[in-house]
């Protein structure tokens, strides 16, 4: 069908890579039936799972599961309705508020997932008579919330503050709004954003920051509030986002504010307005996985020890990673066929990982993206390393 010949190109693409023999699409991979944080079924092996952002292994804390379920039983297991309209209940604003406490901010909102908390606030919260500088390699749904907020948009290049301070002096005579947008944690290296210098050149301009702590809550500060709060900086933040499909377990976003006008954006936000609020299920283990982030800052310290162990196996054994240690470990190969042929033989070793080619990737290299969790025992943790170790041949050229 004609309509259909835009995509021959990338069919072709798939065709070629696919051609090689590999049993399983890497890129449409089923979970047969999930065991736990760290383990399921798939192709009919036990497998570890390597390749999940399940950073502090919730999914299936039991104080979890059971609020989830009790909600269900007690509210239903969907609320069929915009926050605007009858999806609002007492648990999301209760969770709005605790959202708050925890970050010591004033206002909260919550949105169904977080693509669409960025897609929410992006484009209503900046108009067209503003101007945006964000980092290259800023997530897909801040670069589509930006696109929907009609302003006129900026890269600079990744982490580099020297860019970011050219463009913003470049910028310093325009009218309206001036606003800078970075991750904490960025999701496909693992690297963080050197946020106390993007405050201080930010704040020196004048400019507002927005930063998306995805990959940081529950993983970096001394709270697991995220970069913000590592870096000491959280004051220079005018706008926190993330989700809870990370660290906590679930699903939906959020964003954080010390400015109380936020509140006006759930009448003018159309990602917040026309769709259905999170169920009942998703709130209540979503509220029951903050109070345990906050009450078990352990399961921060296991995450970075399993961090430490698999970026520095995998360093010894010659992978170009990353350029620090983090809970995302990914070893970076120039070939794409080479990366296929890793990422099954480690499938069949028992062990996924999330394979990214580009160009979903920061540079033209293919990724064998890992994740670590606090949920990896130190047995499945020497599951991985070995599997890498035997498998590093593979990697011609990496
Ligand atoms: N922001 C960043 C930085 C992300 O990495 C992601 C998801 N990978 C999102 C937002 C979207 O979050 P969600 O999957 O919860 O919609």
């Amino acid at each position: 069908m004609a309509i259909f010949d835009k995509f021959e190109q990338l069919a072709e693409e798939r065709r070629r890579l696919l051609e090689g023999g590999v049993s399983v699409d890497p890129l449409d991979t089923v979970m047969g039936r999930v065991l736990s944080p760290t383990e399921a079924i798939v192709e009919g092996r036990r497998t570890i799972l390597a390749g999940t952002n399940n950073y502090l292994g919730l999914t299936f804390d039991p104080d979890c599961v059971e609020a989830a379920a009790e909600a269900a039983r007690w509210e239903g297991t969907g609320t069929t309705g915009s926050r605007m309209a009858n999806g609002t209940y007492s648990s999301h604003a209760a969770l709005e508020q605790e959202l708050a406490d925890f970050f010591g901010r004033k206002t909260a909102i919550v949105f169904s997932t977080g693509y669409q908390a960025n897609l929410g606030i992006l484009s209503s919260l900046i108009g067209p008579d503003d101007t945006i500088l964000l980092d290259a390699d800023c997530h897909a749904s801040i670069y589509d919330g930006v696109r929907l907020s009609g302003a006129e948009t900026f890269r600079f290049r990744h982490n580099r503050v020297e860019d970011l301070e050219r463009r913003l002096r470049r910028l310093r005579d325009r009218s309206g709004e001036v606003v800078v947008l970075v991750e904490g944690i960025y999701s496909m290296l693992g690297d963080r954003a050197p946020l106390a210098e993007i405050a201080e050149v930010t704040k020196a301009h004048g400019a507002y920051l927005i930063v998306d702590e995805a990959h940081s809550l529950g993983v970096l500060g001394e709270t697991g509030r995220g970069r913000a709060e590592e870096a000491g900086v959280e004051a220079a933040v005018d706008f926190v986002i993330g989700t809870f499909s990370k660290s906590l377990g679930a699903i939906g976003g959020y964003c954080v504010s010390d400015y109380p006008e936020l509140d006006l954006l759930r009448y003018t936000s159309r990602p917040y307005i026309f769709t259905a609020s999170p169920s009942p299920s998703i709130i209540a283990s979503t509220r029951e996985a903050l109070r345990i982030l906050q009450e078990r800052p352990e399961l921060r310290v296991r995450l970075w020890e399993n961090a430490e162990r698999l970026y520095r196996h995998l360093e010894g054994l010659g992978f170009r990673l990353g350029p620090e240690v983090s809970p995302v470990v990914a070893p970076r190969l120039p070939r794409a066929e080479d990366a296929l042929a890793l990422w099954q033989g480690l499938l069949e070793a028992g062990v996924y990982v999330n394979l990214v080619l580009p160009p979903a990737t920061p540079d033209d290299s293919s990724l064998l993206r890992c994740s670590v969790s606090a949920g990896h025992t130190p047995e499945q943790m020497e599951a991985i390393c070995t599997a890498f170790s035997e498998l590093r041949d593979l990697a011609h050229g990496a």
